[in-house]
């Protein structure tokens, strides 16, 4: 039995692909419609229009990756772009006709539903799912089974264990639930990137969070106010009524995330607030019926300006893999968010992360049982951690503001280290939740404090400044005392 963990879009295209193929499969899930799948938006990036081509999607992703993609996985996952979109087509999902534009793109390539793809794609995969009598179990996985190297199985908080699988494919999406300010859903704590570090796996380029300039937060709910909306017209104005982005970037609001989100910032640091402005975009009600629907929900309307924020979006950082899927540890494949395919690099360029996550699950049955391969390692330098002996209990909240206080969208080496040696009190070897989330934290702060550069996601105040000559290299980590 191949099993997979985790029921977003990666999980799902993976579990009707190998079914398809005649794979016996079985999803273990913590929620069903859980994980950022269910939230995303925008959409899917592929070069299907006559006027662009991988080749062009393949330069804009390294342009935003900041010097760090690895060529081989952007030049895969562009090209096999084309043919997962023609795959979700041929199994009846409909897309818009349109093609939508957003920041970092030269061409019209986001393939979308409306402006809740993700939502429509998943309920759409779940259909098909049970359609196809897949086993979808809701349980936590909280622990590997790892013997010689090669993966057995695992156990779940509900108390199922299982040593006689014969592939585990992690899918547990990423770890940006893990600061205060996020637009993930609760979800997304790091348990899979944390299951396979104690198991033994290569876990690669923690430090990269990307942060989403435009979230909003009104009456307590957080919300994604999509890249789409400035790619159709929204603007940015600060308390002044200054449209400030243009200070920042020659790009103004379609600047790339992480200059967008800085500047932001750096206006609140100067005691301004910061608002979108969606009057400039034609049927904005047709084009953007979610949004419209959440300023109904909270007696807003177009016309109001909208507070936004920076939050926490995507983890680039993650399970070390190849191009299939392939971790360290025979027979352990991780997709999807939680995957570290050197895709994205330094910075993930907008509607990109759909893609991988659909790549790898639809191209699964191709890899799954092929010689094994594993991951190269040659592009970084990997280093053993041995994990401190702390105690301490600590809530998912405490780490949460933790880690946006000092683990943020501007870094600095004196308050990384502090974050460290606070994390270094905490039980960082336990199976629950907060363990796993404080051990990613405590392991991209680490990462963050090693890379004294700034690059893509990651922004030192202390080195400001890109180092291609020491830095452009990747960070993993392995645990001490595995084989
Ligand atoms: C608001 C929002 C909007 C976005 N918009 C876009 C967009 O327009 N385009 C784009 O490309 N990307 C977008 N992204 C990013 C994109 O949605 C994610 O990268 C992608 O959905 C990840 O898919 P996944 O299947 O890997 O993980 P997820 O969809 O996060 O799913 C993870 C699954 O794993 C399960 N799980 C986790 N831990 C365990 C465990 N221990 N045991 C069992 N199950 C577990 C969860 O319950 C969940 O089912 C957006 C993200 C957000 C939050």
């Amino acid at each position: 039995m191949i099993y997979i963990i985790g029921s977003g879009i990666a999980g799902l295209s993976a579990a009707i692909s190998l079914k398809m193929s005649n794979y016996p499969v079985t999803v273990i899930t913590k929620r069903v419609q859980g994980g950022s799948s269910y939230e995303s938006r925008g959409g899917i990036a592929a070069a299907t229009a006559p006027n662009d081509s991988p080749e062009l999607h393949a330069q804009d992703t390294i342009a935003v990756g900041d010097g760090l993609c690895d060529v081989k996985s952007v030049d895969y996952f562009t090209r096999e772009a084309l043919e997962a979109i023609e795959t979700l087509e041929k199994w009846g999902f409909e897309f818009d006709k349109d093609l939508r534009l957003e920041a970092g793109h030269s061409r019209r390539r986001v393939h979308h539903r409306m402006d809740s793809t993700g939502m429509f794609l998943t309920n759409f995969l779940l259909k098909l799912a049970t359609k196809l009598g897949i086993n979808i179990v809701e349980d936590r996985v909280m622990a590997l089974k790892v013997r010689g190297n090669v993966v057995k199985g695992f156990i779940t908080t509900g108390g199922v264990s299982i040593d006689d699988a014969d592939s585990v494919i992690l899918a547990t999406g990423g770890y940006a639930y893990l600061w205060s300010y996020t637009s993930n859903p609760r979800d997304n704590t790091g348990d899979g990137v944390a299951l396979a570090f104690r198991a033994g796996a290569v876990v690669g380029d923690l430090e990269f969070v990307q942060f989403h300039p435009t979230v909003t937060v009104i009456d307590g709910e957080s919300f994604l106010l999509t890249e789409t909306l400035r790619g159709e017209g929204a603007v940015l104005i600060n308390d002044k009524g200054e449209r400030f982005a243009f200070k920042y970037h020659e790009k103004g609001e379609l600047a790339p995330r992480d200059v967008l989100s800085r500047a932001i910032y750096n206006e609140y640091r100067l005691g301004r607030r910061v608002y979108m402005d969606l009057k400039p975009i034609d049927n904005f009600e047709i084009k953007f019926p979610s949004v419209n629907e959440f300023l109904r929900r909270h007696g807003l309307t177009r016309n109001d300006l909208i507070p936004v924020v920076p939050g926490a979006h995507y983890s680039i950082g993650g399970v070390r893999v190849n191009i299939r899927g392939e971790s360290t540890i025979r027979g352990l494949y991780a997709i999807g968010e939680v995957a570290n395919t050197g895709l994205h690099g330094a910075n993930r360029l907008a509607s990109n992360s759909l893609l991988e996550a659909l790549v790898m699950g639809i191209n699964m049955p191709l890899h799954i049982g092929e010689d094994w391969e594993g991951p190269d390692l040659n592009d970084g330098e990997v280093l053993n951690v041995k994990l401190p002996s702390g105690s301490r209990e600590m809530g998912l909240e405490e780490i949460r503001r933790l880690n946006w206080d000092y683990l943020g969208i501007i870094r600095d080496g004196d308050e990384l280290s502090r974050l460290i040696s606070i994390y270094e009190d905490v039980y960082l070897t336990g199976i629950d939740e907060w363990s796993n989330a404080a051990l990613i934290s405590y392991l991209t702060a680490k990462a963050a404090l090693m890379r004294k550069e700034s690059r893509g996601s990651h922004y030192r105040a202390d080195y400001p400044s890109r180092d291609d000559a020491r830095f452009r290299r990747r960070i993993y980590f392995r645990m001490m005392d595995h084989d």
